[in-house]
Protein backbone atom coordinates (compact mmCIF):
# COMPACT_ATOMS: atom_id res chain seq x y z
CA UNK A 1 0.00 0.00 0.00
CA UNK A 2 3.25 2.62 0.43
CA UNK A 3 4.45 2.04 -2.68
CA UNK A 4 1.10 2.17 -4.45
CA UNK A 5 0.84 5.58 -2.78
CA UNK A 6 4.11 6.69 -4.16
CA UNK A 7 2.28 6.90 -8.00
CA UNK A 8 -0.69 8.02 -9.72
CA UNK A 9 -2.44 4.84 -10.43
CA UNK A 10 -1.13 4.22 -6.72
CA UNK A 11 -3.58 6.73 -5.17
CA UNK A 12 -6.31 5.46 -7.92
CA UNK A 13 -5.80 1.79 -6.82
CA UNK A 14 -5.86 2.80 -2.96
CA UNK A 15 -9.19 5.36 -3.46
CA UNK A 16 -10.69 2.28 -5.34
CA UNK A 17 -10.04 -0.05 -2.64
CA UNK A 18 -11.62 2.21 0.26
CA UNK A 19 -14.24 2.88 -1.30
CA UNK A 20 -15.06 -1.31 -2.19
CA UNK A 21 -14.23 -1.00 1.69
CA UNK A 22 -17.11 1.29 2.35
CA UNK A 23 -19.22 -0.01 0.27
CA UNK A 24 -19.40 -3.18 1.45
CA UNK A 25 -19.72 -1.55 4.91
CA UNK A 26 -22.75 -0.30 3.42
CA UNK A 27 -24.19 -3.37 2.44
CA UNK A 28 -23.39 -4.83 5.67
CA UNK A 29 -25.11 -2.73 7.42
CA UNK A 30 -28.20 -2.18 5.33
CA UNK A 31 -28.47 -5.82 5.09
CA UNK A 32 -28.25 -6.95 9.04
CA UNK A 33 -32.02 -5.58 10.13
CA UNK A 34 -33.55 -8.80 7.53
CA UNK A 35 -30.84 -10.83 9.08
CA UNK A 36 -31.85 -10.35 12.44
CA UNK A 37 -35.61 -11.12 11.15
CA UNK A 38 -35.09 -13.56 9.05
CA UNK A 39 -34.38 -17.51 10.73
CA UNK A 40 -31.57 -18.60 8.59
CA UNK A 41 -28.70 -16.49 8.58
CA UNK A 42 -27.63 -15.48 11.77
CA UNK A 43 -27.08 -18.58 14.32
CA UNK A 44 -24.90 -19.19 17.23
CA UNK A 45 -21.67 -21.78 17.91
CA UNK A 46 -20.06 -22.73 21.13
CA UNK A 47 -16.39 -23.11 22.00
CA UNK A 48 -16.29 -24.94 25.60
CA UNK A 49 -14.42 -24.09 28.45
CA UNK A 50 -12.61 -26.26 30.26
CA UNK A 51 -11.35 -26.54 34.49
CA UNK A 52 -7.36 -26.76 34.44
CA UNK A 53 -7.63 -29.12 37.68
CA UNK A 54 -10.58 -31.38 37.30
CA UNK A 55 -10.54 -31.43 33.53
CA UNK A 56 -14.59 -31.19 33.78
CA UNK A 57 -16.73 -28.71 30.86
CA UNK A 58 -18.89 -26.73 32.55
CA UNK A 59 -18.88 -23.72 30.29
CA UNK A 60 -18.69 -22.67 26.77
CA UNK A 61 -19.13 -19.30 24.90
CA UNK A 62 -21.96 -18.08 22.77
CA UNK A 63 -20.15 -16.52 19.23
CA UNK A 64 -22.12 -15.25 16.85
CA UNK A 65 -21.90 -16.03 13.33
CA UNK A 66 -23.94 -14.84 9.82
CA UNK A 67 -24.49 -16.27 6.60
CA UNK A 68 -25.06 -13.67 4.65
CA UNK A 69 -27.73 -14.57 1.49
CA UNK A 70 -24.75 -13.32 -1.44
CA UNK A 71 -21.94 -12.55 -0.08
CA UNK A 72 -21.45 -15.86 2.39
CA UNK A 73 -20.15 -16.31 5.63
CA UNK A 74 -19.15 -12.87 6.81
CA UNK A 75 -16.70 -12.63 10.03
CA UNK A 76 -17.36 -11.45 13.62
CA UNK A 77 -14.72 -9.55 13.11
CA UNK A 78 -15.99 -7.11 9.86
CA UNK A 79 -19.39 -7.38 10.46
CA UNK A 80 -19.67 -7.21 14.63
CA UNK A 81 -17.87 -3.89 15.00
CA UNK A 82 -20.59 -2.23 12.38
CA UNK A 83 -23.35 -3.06 14.04
CA UNK A 84 -22.07 -2.46 17.55
CA UNK A 85 -21.14 1.54 15.74
CA UNK A 86 -25.17 1.80 15.10
CA UNK A 87 -27.89 1.85 16.26
CA UNK A 88 -28.60 -1.96 16.21
CA UNK A 89 -26.20 -2.89 18.98
CA UNK A 90 -29.00 -3.46 21.07
CA UNK A 91 -31.00 -5.70 18.95
CA UNK A 92 -27.98 -7.53 18.33
CA UNK A 93 -27.26 -8.34 21.89
CA UNK A 94 -31.06 -9.18 22.29
CA UNK A 95 -31.29 -11.89 19.70
CA UNK A 96 -27.91 -13.10 21.26
CA UNK A 97 -29.22 -13.51 24.87
CA UNK A 98 -32.49 -14.94 23.36
CA UNK A 99 -30.75 -17.65 21.32
CA UNK A 100 -28.44 -18.17 24.31
CA UNK A 101 -31.27 -18.53 26.59
CA UNK A 102 -33.58 -20.93 24.23
CA UNK A 103 -30.60 -23.36 23.18
CA UNK A 104 -29.58 -23.50 27.09
CA UNK A 105 -33.13 -24.71 27.99
CA UNK A 106 -32.43 -27.44 25.01
CA UNK A 107 -29.67 -28.23 26.39
CA UNK A 108 -31.04 -28.61 29.93
CA UNK A 109 -33.97 -30.62 29.01
CA UNK A 110 -30.98 -33.21 27.43
CA UNK A 111 -29.56 -33.31 31.09
CA UNK A 112 -26.95 -30.80 30.90
CA UNK A 113 -26.79 -28.22 32.73
CA UNK A 114 -23.73 -25.41 30.70
CA UNK A 115 -23.14 -22.01 31.63
CA UNK A 116 -23.32 -19.76 28.59
CA UNK A 117 -20.52 -16.85 28.03
CA UNK A 118 -22.26 -14.22 25.91
CA UNK A 119 -20.10 -11.20 24.80
CA UNK A 120 -21.88 -7.52 25.22
CA UNK A 121 -20.76 -4.50 23.51
CA UNK A 122 -19.80 -1.40 24.54
CA UNK A 123 -22.97 0.59 23.59
CA UNK A 124 -25.01 -2.11 25.52
CA UNK A 125 -23.54 -0.06 28.80
CA UNK A 126 -25.36 3.06 27.79
CA UNK A 127 -28.73 1.90 27.99
CA UNK A 128 -30.57 2.58 30.66
CA UNK A 129 -33.14 -0.49 30.43
CA UNK A 130 -30.49 -2.97 29.63
CA UNK A 131 -30.56 -4.65 32.98
CA UNK A 132 -34.66 -4.98 32.57
CA UNK A 133 -34.29 -6.61 29.27
CA UNK A 134 -31.72 -8.79 30.44
CA UNK A 135 -34.13 -9.80 33.80
CA UNK A 136 -36.76 -9.97 31.33
CA UNK A 137 -34.99 -12.68 28.54
CA UNK A 138 -34.05 -14.91 31.51
CA UNK A 139 -37.91 -14.58 32.79
CA UNK A 140 -39.14 -15.91 29.51
CA UNK A 141 -37.10 -18.83 29.25
CA UNK A 142 -36.91 -19.87 32.92
CA UNK A 143 -33.81 -19.44 33.51
CA UNK A 144 -31.58 -17.47 36.79
CA UNK A 145 -28.98 -14.62 36.37
CA UNK A 146 -25.94 -17.23 37.24
CA UNK A 147 -26.64 -19.27 33.97
CA UNK A 148 -25.21 -16.45 31.99
CA UNK A 149 -21.67 -14.78 32.25
CA UNK A 150 -21.56 -11.77 30.64
CA UNK A 151 -18.54 -10.60 28.65
CA UNK A 152 -17.17 -7.20 28.08
CA UNK A 153 -13.80 -6.33 26.68
CA UNK A 154 -11.64 -4.78 28.75
CA UNK A 155 -11.30 -1.38 26.26
CA UNK A 156 -15.17 -1.17 26.35
CA UNK A 157 -15.48 -0.96 30.38
CA UNK A 158 -12.26 1.68 29.90
CA UNK A 159 -14.41 3.43 27.42
CA UNK A 160 -17.48 4.25 29.58
CA UNK A 161 -15.60 3.27 32.59
CA UNK A 162 -18.50 5.27 35.25
CA UNK A 163 -21.33 4.00 33.55
CA UNK A 164 -20.20 0.54 33.01
CA UNK A 165 -18.92 0.18 36.73
CA UNK A 166 -22.82 1.11 37.57
CA UNK A 167 -24.39 -1.00 35.19
CA UNK A 168 -22.45 -3.78 36.26
CA UNK A 169 -22.65 -3.13 39.69
CA UNK A 170 -26.53 -3.53 39.22
CA UNK A 171 -25.98 -6.67 37.40
CA UNK A 172 -23.57 -8.22 40.02
CA UNK A 173 -26.20 -7.55 42.43
CA UNK A 174 -29.08 -9.37 40.34
CA UNK A 175 -26.85 -12.38 40.48
CA UNK A 176 -25.20 -12.20 37.15
CA UNK A 177 -21.89 -13.52 36.11
CA UNK A 178 -19.12 -10.75 34.76
CA UNK A 179 -16.24 -11.15 32.66
CA UNK A 180 -13.52 -8.94 31.64
CA UNK A 181 -12.55 -10.29 28.24
CA UNK A 182 -9.40 -9.51 25.99
CA UNK A 183 -7.49 -8.77 29.12
CA UNK A 184 -4.15 -7.05 28.63
CA UNK A 185 -5.30 -5.27 25.33
CA UNK A 186 -7.46 -2.25 27.42
CA UNK A 187 -4.75 0.12 29.76
CA UNK A 188 -7.40 -0.51 33.08
CA UNK A 189 -5.97 1.09 35.76
CA UNK A 190 -5.33 -1.19 39.32
CA UNK A 191 -7.23 0.94 41.29
CA UNK A 192 -10.24 0.38 38.24
CA UNK A 193 -9.54 -3.37 37.88
CA UNK A 194 -10.02 -3.68 42.06
CA UNK A 195 -13.62 -1.82 42.29
CA UNK A 196 -14.83 -4.45 39.29
CA UNK A 197 -17.34 -6.30 40.54
CA UNK A 198 -16.03 -8.97 37.87
CA UNK A 199 -15.93 -12.61 38.55
CA UNK A 200 -13.58 -14.03 35.94
CA UNK A 201 -10.50 -12.46 34.00
CA UNK A 202 -9.84 -13.74 30.50
CA UNK A 203 -7.01 -13.26 29.53
CA UNK A 204 -6.35 -12.11 25.20
CA UNK A 205 -5.41 -14.41 23.32
CA UNK A 206 -2.20 -12.21 21.64
CA UNK A 207 -0.62 -12.83 25.50
CA UNK A 208 -0.96 -16.89 24.86
CA UNK A 209 0.37 -16.69 21.58
CA UNK A 210 3.53 -15.43 23.07
CA UNK A 211 3.87 -17.23 25.65
CA UNK A 212 6.23 -20.12 23.28
CA UNK A 213 8.51 -17.19 22.67
CA UNK A 214 10.43 -16.82 25.78
CA UNK A 215 11.30 -16.32 29.35
CA UNK A 216 9.68 -12.58 29.56
CA UNK A 217 6.89 -13.12 27.91
CA UNK A 218 6.20 -16.16 30.13
CA UNK A 219 7.14 -13.93 33.40
CA UNK A 220 4.09 -11.45 31.92
CA UNK A 221 1.14 -13.83 31.55
CA UNK A 222 2.22 -15.24 34.80
CA UNK A 223 2.24 -11.75 36.48
CA UNK A 224 -1.56 -11.15 35.52
CA UNK A 225 -2.48 -14.39 36.24
CA UNK A 226 -1.19 -13.54 39.84
CA UNK A 227 -2.11 -10.02 40.19
CA UNK A 228 -6.23 -11.29 39.32
CA UNK A 229 -5.69 -13.92 41.49
CA UNK A 230 -4.89 -11.37 44.30
CA UNK A 231 -7.87 -9.32 43.42
CA UNK A 232 -9.98 -12.44 43.35
CA UNK A 233 -10.90 -13.18 40.03
CA UNK A 234 -11.13 -16.79 38.28
CA UNK A 235 -8.29 -17.18 35.32
CA UNK A 236 -9.33 -17.97 31.65
CA UNK A 237 -6.64 -18.41 29.02
CA UNK A 238 -7.99 -17.70 25.44
CA UNK A 239 -6.55 -19.19 22.41
CA UNK A 240 -5.18 -21.80 24.05
CA UNK A 241 -3.84 -23.91 20.75
CA UNK A 242 -1.09 -26.47 21.69
CA UNK A 243 -0.91 -28.86 24.48
CA UNK A 244 2.65 -26.43 25.05
CA UNK A 245 0.26 -23.58 26.00
CA UNK A 246 -1.92 -25.82 28.20
CA UNK A 247 0.80 -27.12 30.12
CA UNK A 248 2.60 -23.97 30.90
CA UNK A 249 -0.57 -22.44 31.76
CA UNK A 250 -1.55 -24.69 34.06
CA UNK A 251 1.55 -24.67 35.37
CA UNK A 252 0.76 -20.78 36.46
CA UNK A 253 -1.93 -21.58 37.85
CA UNK A 254 -4.51 -20.35 35.23
CA UNK A 255 -7.91 -21.58 36.15
CA UNK A 256 -9.83 -22.52 32.58
CA UNK A 257 -8.56 -22.82 28.88
CA UNK A 258 -10.39 -22.36 26.10
CA UNK A 259 -8.84 -22.70 22.67
CA UNK A 260 -8.63 -24.68 19.15
CA UNK A 261 -5.92 -26.94 21.66
CA UNK A 262 -9.42 -27.87 23.22
CA UNK A 263 -12.31 -27.44 20.38
CA UNK A 264 -13.21 -24.65 17.81
CA UNK A 265 -16.41 -23.16 18.39
CA UNK A 266 -19.23 -25.52 17.29
CA UNK A 267 -23.12 -26.15 17.18
CA UNK A 268 -25.01 -26.85 19.67
CA UNK A 269 -26.16 -30.36 18.77
CA UNK A 270 -22.22 -31.14 17.77
CA UNK A 271 -21.17 -29.54 21.83
CA UNK A 272 -22.81 -31.43 23.93
CA UNK A 273 -21.67 -34.86 21.76
CA UNK A 274 -18.11 -33.56 22.40
CA UNK A 275 -18.70 -32.95 26.02
CA UNK A 276 -20.44 -36.28 26.01
CA UNK A 277 -17.45 -38.40 24.05
CA UNK A 278 -14.34 -35.76 24.17
CA UNK A 279 -14.49 -34.57 27.67
CA UNK A 280 -15.02 -38.22 29.07
CA UNK A 281 -11.67 -39.00 27.24
CA UNK A 282 -9.85 -36.17 28.23
CA UNK A 283 -10.44 -37.16 31.92
CA UNK A 284 -9.31 -40.49 31.56
CA UNK A 285 -6.22 -39.05 29.70
CA UNK A 286 -5.31 -36.90 32.32
CA UNK A 287 -6.63 -38.72 35.75
P1 LIG B 1 -13.80 -12.86 21.69
O1 LIG B 1 -15.02 -12.62 22.50
O2 LIG B 1 -12.50 -12.57 22.33
O3 LIG B 1 -13.91 -14.37 21.22
C1 LIG B 1 -12.82 -15.22 21.01
C2 LIG B 1 -12.46 -15.30 19.54
O4 LIG B 1 -11.25 -16.06 19.41
C3 LIG B 1 -13.48 -16.03 18.68
O5 LIG B 1 -13.43 -15.45 17.39
C4 LIG B 1 -12.93 -17.45 18.66
O6 LIG B 1 -13.38 -18.21 17.56
C5 LIG B 1 -11.46 -17.16 18.55
N1 LIG B 1 -10.64 -18.26 19.05
C6 LIG B 1 -10.93 -19.15 20.01
N2 LIG B 1 -9.92 -20.00 20.24
C7 LIG B 1 -8.93 -19.64 19.40
C8 LIG B 1 -7.61 -20.16 19.15
O7 LIG B 1 -7.14 -21.11 19.77
N3 LIG B 1 -6.86 -19.51 18.21
C9 LIG B 1 -7.36 -18.44 17.51
N4 LIG B 1 -6.57 -17.87 16.60
N5 LIG B 1 -8.60 -17.94 17.72
C10 LIG B 1 -9.38 -18.53 18.65
P2 LIG B 1 -14.74 -15.04 16.59
O8 LIG B 1 -15.83 -16.03 16.83
O9 LIG B 1 -14.32 -14.78 15.18
O10 LIG B 1 -15.16 -13.69 17.27
C11 LIG B 1 -14.35 -12.56 17.22
C12 LIG B 1 -14.84 -11.50 18.15
O11 LIG B 1 -16.12 -11.01 17.72
C13 LIG B 1 -15.07 -11.96 19.58
O12 LIG B 1 -13.85 -12.00 20.31
C14 LIG B 1 -16.01 -10.90 20.08
O13 LIG B 1 -15.31 -9.73 20.44
C15 LIG B 1 -16.84 -10.63 18.85
N6 LIG B 1 -18.09 -11.40 18.96
C16 LIG B 1 -18.36 -12.68 18.59
N7 LIG B 1 -19.65 -13.00 18.86
C17 LIG B 1 -20.20 -11.89 19.42
C18 LIG B 1 -21.52 -11.57 19.93
O14 LIG B 1 -22.44 -12.40 19.96
N8 LIG B 1 -21.71 -10.29 20.39
C19 LIG B 1 -20.70 -9.35 20.41
N9 LIG B 1 -20.97 -8.13 20.89
N10 LIG B 1 -19.46 -9.63 19.97
C20 LIG B 1 -19.21 -10.88 19.48
MG1 LIG C 1 -15.53 -13.11 24.41
MG1 LIG D 1 -11.65 -12.42 24.06
MG1 LIG E 1 -11.34 -10.75 21.07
Amino acid sequence: VQDARDSHTGIALFSTLTDQRHRRNFTLLQDFPRALEADDQLYLVFQPRMDVTSGEVRAAEALLRWKHPTLGNISPAEFIPLVEASTFARELTDWVIDQSLKVMGQWRRQGHALQLSINLSAANLEEPDFLERFLAALDRHHAKPGDIELELTESAMMKEADRALDLLERLSEAGAKLAIDDFGTGYSSLSYMQKLPADVVKIDRSFIADLVNGNRERVLVRSMIDLSHSLGYRVVAEGVETLEMSDMLEAMGCDEIQGFWLSRPLSGDMLIDWIRFKASSLRQMRA
